[in-house]
């Protein structure tokens, strides 16, 4: 706890005495340090994929284009980083403004089992591609939720991607709603990597990532769960994940149902 104290004395000529102020500012403190590691972690983040993309333009432009083969490689590579850099852009953008409040939500009467096909059928190729089957369930008749439909499938669509990433081959992804008290439960249960224990409680954080290597080489930014809860959370609902190494991951979307009259 760290204590802010301030000496106030009495203004001359009044009654004589010393008023002594503490305030509690450890919650500043962290805040401060939190946004100092923020934007460390994102210069870096940054930095990485331009320092590749300098030092490989650098090698081409010093010879290397002269040999087509490696020239092409070279390319690729740069191509790939610059990929990373614009994904990586335009994730800071929604996460700051998801932080500022500033994300616009259209947020209207919306059928979970919509949101469910919808995400399904934009993964259906990737994830056929990836050798991993990929199942909807959701039955009918579920309540509706008072949700930005876009913002949700983009939700689902973190949730799916990272799964797809994380399963190999020959495995599972199961897309699932069901009903939960009064709201609407989401599910992305997928057969693949899992997460260790230790790292369950902190893959929400902006840029944390299980393995910085493995993740780099999919693409990973370790920005997409952190969007997802912020989303999520201004839906009013709660997001979650069980998992367990070498079995799979489930992530779960908990969101309350539309009430009042409509
Ligand atoms: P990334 O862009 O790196 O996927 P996310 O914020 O979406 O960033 O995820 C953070 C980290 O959580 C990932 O780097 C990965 O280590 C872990 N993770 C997320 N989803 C899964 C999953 N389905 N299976 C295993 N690990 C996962």
């Amino acid at each position: 706890q760290i204590l802010e104290a301030r000496l106030a004395l009495a203004p001359s000529g009044g009654e004589r005495g010393v008023l002594v102020m503490l305030r509690d500012i450890t919650r500043s403190r962290q805040l401060e340090q939190m946004r100092t590691e923020f934007v460390a972690n994102v210069t870096h983040e940054l930095r990485t994929p331009l320092t590749s993309i300098q030092g490989f333009a650098e090698t081409l432009l010093e010879g290397a284009l002269d040999e087509p083969e490696t020239a092409r490689h070279f390319v690729e590579i740069m191509l790939r980083e610059s990929r990373h850099l614009g994904a990586l852009i335009d994730e800071l953008l929604d996460l700051s403004r998801v932080e500022s409040g500033k994300f616009r939500m259209q947020r209207r009467p919306t059928v979970p089992a919509e949101l469910i096909a919808a995400t399904a059928a934009r993964f259906a190729q990737k994830a056929e591609r990836a050798g991993v089957q990929l199942v909807t369930e959701a039955p009918d008749g579920l309540p509706l939720i008072n949700g930005d439909p876009d913002r949700l499938v983009q939700v689902l669509s973190n949730l799916v991607e990272n799964a797809i990433k994380y399963t190999p081959a020959g495995g599972r992804i199961t897309l699932s709603a069901r009903r939960d008290g009064d709201g609407v439960r989401i599910a992305v249960a997928d057969t693949g990597a899992g997460i260790p224990q230790a790292d369950l409680g902190r893959i929400f954080e902006r840029f944390y990532r299980v393995d910085k290597a493995r993740s780099r080489a999919t693409g990973g930014t370790g920005l997409g769960l952190a969007i997802a809860k912020h989303i999520v959370e201004a839906h009013g609902g709660t997001i979650g994940v069980e998992s367990e190494v070498g079995k799979g991951s489930t992530f779960t979307v908990i969101l309350p149902a539309l009430t009042g009259p409509e």
